[in-house]
């Protein structure tokens, strides 16, 4: 039925779109295919036409003109079949164009497009809250609210945390990302290339140092204690509104924080009526083998920010947390015109489905295992490879002198260029540039991950 679907959509496209228009979804060969270089011609031209029409602040990571993704690949223009490693940066963790989730849209987008939720209320997006209430950690009360993107989620976590408190002070922490909006950039941690040049930055933000226990070597009890110390002396408890963090750092570079600092985070907080927000755009969704990242240090967040994985590509985010804090704000404070659009709500409800279906959060963590059972086995050999870390399928490389330590941005941007040009899409992060990340669309399968991991190793072998 499905792929009879596909057929016909097949047909219908090729009547009336573009000779390089494809289907994708789980039914495209699964194989590294390369047919021209990387960027071929019809890529190129791709190219040189975003040069002119596109500014040149949104930059690219792979050089292709993108027309089909699907179980663990992304098919170019010019035919090239290219291995999925980035998943959109953790977007399409169902896999991309996901048949039910294909369904789903489908029936919507003929149903009604959008009413905005707050002028005409729909079924979609109450039921997405209550998923998102039932699967976060915690038995207490939940409420939720939809947004957009994951920088939106955050600031309006923000605002629900100051407008609960009473209080204006955020804290957020050495390596943090939290999206390009004015608000999220101030609570970002790096400059090159998020911040420079775009202040003035949002006042009231603070930030402190995290756990980074390849770097630090403290124990988690230390580097919280450092982190409360700091965050007392310079901000004071009674001014804070709100702590928030990535329980596993994402574009900082899939740093993991020691055992036991997040669980003293959040007792403080409770200690002190801060709001602890755990920021679960990129780690939430089952990417790191459990649905939320926060289930693995043990803790339950007062507000969780989701976004990235929630939706399986269409744009949705969303706040979670404790009735009492997510009530706090008066009615109409919060919304906005998109939010909780009926398609993405019909696209995370299909979903959320398969998540609980498929077995994709124990896939998530099979898919981890394999990455750092490789990383791990190579780090043996070749003392660049300074770090491999992560959880599930949330897996970062830490690249280094081997003589000094240092970070080696240098080396680890020529592996990730060159395994891109030889058809495996990875990608980069880090405070200091030197992480590759790996973030595999959990519908991708055992051969084609280990084909995938092996171009990274021999570009690594090459370089
Ligand atoms: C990507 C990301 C954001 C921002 O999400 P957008 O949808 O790009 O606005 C915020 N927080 C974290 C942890 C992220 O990874």
């Amino acid at each position: 039925m499905q792929a009879s679907g596909a057929r016909s959509y097949a047909r219908r496209m090729s009547t009336t779109s573009l000779a390089t228009t494809a289907v994708g979804g789980p039914a495209l060969p699964q194989e590294r295919r390369l047919v021209t270089s990387i960027p071929g011609p019809r890529s190129q031209e791709l190219l040189d036409r975003k040069a002119e029409a596109v500014a040149a602040g949104v930059g690219h990571t792979a050089p292709i003109s993108a027309v089909a993704a699907g179980g663990g690949v992304v098919v170019d223009a010019d035919g090239n079949s290219l291995i999925d490693l980035g998943s959109g940066i953790a977007v399409t963790t169902v896999g991309n164009a996901h048949p039910k989730v294909v369904e789903a849209v489908q029936a919507q987008v003929a149903a009604f497009t959008h009413t905005c939720f707050m002028v005409s209320p729909y079924e979609s997006y109450v039921a997405v809250a209550e998923a998102l209430n039932r699967l976060t950690p915690g038995d207490h009360a939940k409420k939720s609210a939809l947004f957009n993107s994951g920088a939106e989620a955050v600031e309006n976590a923000v605002k629900i945390a100051r407008k609960h408190t009473g209080r204006s002070a955020v804290v957020a922490f050495d390596h943090g990302y939290h999206g390009r909006t004015n608000l999220t950039m101030a609570l970002t941690a790096k400059s090159m290339p998020y911040k420079s040049g775009f202040g003035p930055f949002a006042p009231e933000v603070y930030r402190a140092p995290v756990s980074y226990p390849y770097r630090d070597g403290l124990t988690g009890a230390e580097a919280a204690k450092r982190a409360i110390q700091q965050i007392e002396k310079q901000i004071g408890a009674d001014n804070l509104a709100a702590v928030i963090i990535e329980p596993i750092q994402g574009e900082g570079g899939f740093i993991v924080p020691a055992e036991g600092f997040l669980p003293a985070l959040v007792d403080w907080c409770r200690a002190n009526g801060v709001v602890f927000i755990a920021d679960e755009v990129q780690t939430g969704f089952g990417r790191t083998g459990a649905m939320f990242a926060s289930e693995h240090f043990g803790i339950v967040p007062d507000l969780i920010t989701t976004a990235k994985g929630i939706a399986a590509g269409l744009p949705l985010a969303a706040v979670t947390g404790r009735a009492e804090i997510m009530d706090a704000s008066h009615a109409g404070g919060l919304g906005g015109t998109y939010g909780g659009n009926p398609i993405a709500c019909a696209a995370a409800l299909a979903a959320i489905e398969a998540f609980e279906n498929d077995g994709l959060v124990e896939r998530a963590r099979e898919i981890g295992a394999l990455i750092t059972g490789r990383f791990g086995e190579l780090q043996a050999s070749d003392r660049r490879i300074g770090d491999v870390r992560g959880l599930g399928a949330m897996v970062a490389v830490e690249f280094v002198d081997p003589a000094t330590g240092e970070p080696d941005a240098a080396l680890t941007g020529a592996v990730a260029k060159a395994a891109i040009a030889a058809g495996v899409i990875v990608l980069t992060c880090g405070t200091f540039g030197n992480v590759i990340r790996f973030l595999p669309p959990l519908s991708i399968g055992d051969e084609l991950l280990a084909e995938g991991l092996s171009v990274v190793a021999d570009a690594l072998a090459a370089a």
